[in-house]
């Protein structure tokens, strides 16, 4: 998809590795200048050597006070991408206090945080902006050993509603893209075993887990003007899985 962003300013998180790696790389290719936030700084170190002139900042999304520190004066920002995520795998019974802190924390926490500082920003510029909160398709059917990471996903999609509903009258959208598997470092640890991974490609219509290129393109779109009449909304990129 040939989208032009150029005198745009996005701010990805999770920009490390992954979905967010090729986000940033997508949209530094369509002319945006970029803000890449991640969590390992040799993640972000060789980002900036494949996209030269985009802005690294490294910080732990999980810890409230750094990322009022390290982003509360990040200056304009127009297309917001909320994509950093930790998926722990543990049974229902099994999860602790700190497995649902952390996975709040990262996961949802920091979408209110980071989007707060980036909207407000945007209402006291008086601009228009786009937010595309990364999600997935377990937000609304399970998966074995998700019940969490799952959790925070369900929540974003209520916040993804409430967003749209509260920043609609500033002209700030705001939709999720809800994947199914993706082969990335966390989609190769929740599909590890050959045989529940087979299985579970098969149960999806088109018979294959999503590329990295496919959520891209969704997060592309919507951060672009070719979707400037929808809000509150999500993108199922999912292989046919919900159908099924
Ligand atoms: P990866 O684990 O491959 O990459 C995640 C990136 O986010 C890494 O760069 C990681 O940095 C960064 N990150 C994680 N925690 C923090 C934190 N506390 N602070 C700052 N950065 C952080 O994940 P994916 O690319 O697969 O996932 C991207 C998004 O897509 C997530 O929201 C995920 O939930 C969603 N998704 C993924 C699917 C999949 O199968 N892969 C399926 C459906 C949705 P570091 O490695 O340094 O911690």
């Amino acid at each position: 998809m040939q989208l032009n962003f150029s005198g745009l300013r996005a701010l990805v998180t999770g920009a490390g590795k992954g979905i967010g790696r090729d986000t940033v790389k997508a949209l530094h290719a369509s002319g945006a200048r970029v803000v890449a936030v991640s969590r390992t700084n040799a993640d972000l170190v060789s980002l900036s050597k494949e996209c030269p002139g985009i802005e690294p900042m490294c910080v732990d999304l999980g810890d409230w006070e750094a990322t009022e520190k390290t982003l509360g004066g990040v200056g304009p920002v127009d297309l917001l991408v909320n994509n950093a995520a930790v998926a722990l795998m543990k049974p229902f019974l099994e999860t602790t206090k700190e497995d649902f802190d952390r996975s709040f924390n990262v996961n949802l926490r920091a979408v209110f945080q980071v989007s707060q500082i980036v909207a407000r920003g945007m209402i006291s510029r008086g601009v228009p902006g786009s937010i595309v909160n990364v999600s997935s398709m377990v937000a609304h059917v399970t998966f074995p050993n998700l019940a969490v990471y799952s959790s925070t996903k369900g929540a974003m999609t209520i916040l993804t509603k409430f967003m749209a509903m509260e920043l609609g009258p500033y002209k700030i959208r705001v939709n999720s893209v809800n994947p199914t598997v993706v082969l990335t470092a966390m989609g190769q640890k929740v599909s590890a075993d050959p045989e529940f991974s087979q299985k579970l490609k098969e149960r999806h219509p088109l018979r294959k887990f999503a590329e990295v290129e496919d959520v891209v393109n969704s997060i592309l779109f919507l951060l672009s003007d070719r979707s400037a009449s929808t809000s509150g909304s999500g993108i199922l990129v999912d292989a046919g899985y919900l159908a099924s």
